[in-house]
This record gives C-alpha cells, sequence and structure tokens, in this order.
C-alpha cells in the first residue's frame, strides 16, 4: 500500500507525524481526500476534522482552520490549533461549547462578539465530535 508523509504543525509545535494512506478533511471549498501522489495544492481549511487513514485505523485530529499543502510525498497542516482525538478535554470543550451559546444569546447576530462566539462554539463541536471520533 502506497503512503504519504503527513505532518500537523501549530504554532505551539508538532502535534502529528506519520506515513499514512489517506488523509480526508474539509477545506473551505469543500471535502479534500488526499491520496498518496496528489498533485500539488494549497488550501484554507475550515474548523474540522481530519481523518488519516493508516493500516485499517484511522486517527482523528480536530483543527481549528489553517491551511493545508500538498507536495508530491508531504502533506502538510498549518492549523492554529489542532489536538489528536485521544488529547481532547470533553470537560472543557463542553464548557466552552456552553459559554459560546451563552454569548450568542447575549449579542445581536450582526455584532462582532456574535461572530467570536460563533467560531468558539464550532470549535468546541468540532473537538467534542472528533473525541467522539464520529466524523
Ligand atoms: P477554551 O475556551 O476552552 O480555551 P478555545 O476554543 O477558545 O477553547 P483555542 O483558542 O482554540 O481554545 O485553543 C487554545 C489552546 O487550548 C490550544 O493549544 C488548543 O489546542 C487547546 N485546547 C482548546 N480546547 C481544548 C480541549 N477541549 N481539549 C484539549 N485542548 C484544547
Amino acid at each position: 500500500m502506497k503512503t504519504v508523509k503527513v505532518s500537523v504543525v501549530t504554532p505551539d509545535g508538532p502535534v502529528y507525524d506519520s506515513e499514512v494512506e489517506m488523509v480526508s478533511t474539509k477545506a473551505k471549498s469543500g471535502e479534500l481526500g488526499i491520496l498518496p501522489g496528489h498533485i500539488p495544492l494549497v488550501a484554507p481549511l475550515a474548523i474540522s476534522a481530519v481523518r488519516l487513514k493508516k493500516g485499517g485505523n484511522t486517527d482523528f485530529v480536530a483543527v481549528s482552520g489553517g491551511f493545508l499543502e500538498v507536495r508530491p510525498d508531504q502533506v502538510t497542516i498549518l492549523a492554529q490549533t489542532a489536538e489528536l482525538a485521544s488529547d481532547i478535554d470533553v470537560e472543557r470543550a463542553l464548557r466552552a461549547k456552553e459559554r459560546a451559546e451563552q454569548r450568542m444569546q447575549e449579542q445581536r447576530a450582526e455584532h462582532t462578539d456574535f461572530r467570536r462566539a460563533e467560531l468558539a462554539l464550532q470549535r468546541a463541536i468540532n473537538r467534542l465530535a472528533v473525541s467522539e471520533k464520529k466524523l
């Protein structure tokens, strides 16, 4: 089985490094599936899950935006934040979700703080989904 090297990197350091058979994630333009030998590509990512298929297993990483860069032998994901499913603190994500929902109720939809709360809610929901490996 052919593989491609994948690195997920954040400003705090590397989060994931492995040879995988397929990378699936959500770019701002839609779902992306990357196999070894994919043509070079740079795409902005949504707040989403990165699924990394290898040897019958799939690793899940939650990312909050950033960029995906595909080169012939290497896929690099540069994300603002990234957590492996097993490193996600579920209680913390639940608290962040509640806080964000509360803020959205207090703000008008066009307000900057509403948009900020909406993004915080998306990050929390994404982390909860990835922690359950449901994406
Ligand atoms: P919170 O309000 O709980 O900090 P947040 O969405 O505002 O959530 P971020 O700014 O996206 O947090 O992330 C700050 C740092 O905390 C990053 O290093 C991120 O990986 C980590 N982080 C945030 N939430 C969690 C979580 N639920 N489990 C593990 N790490 C987390």
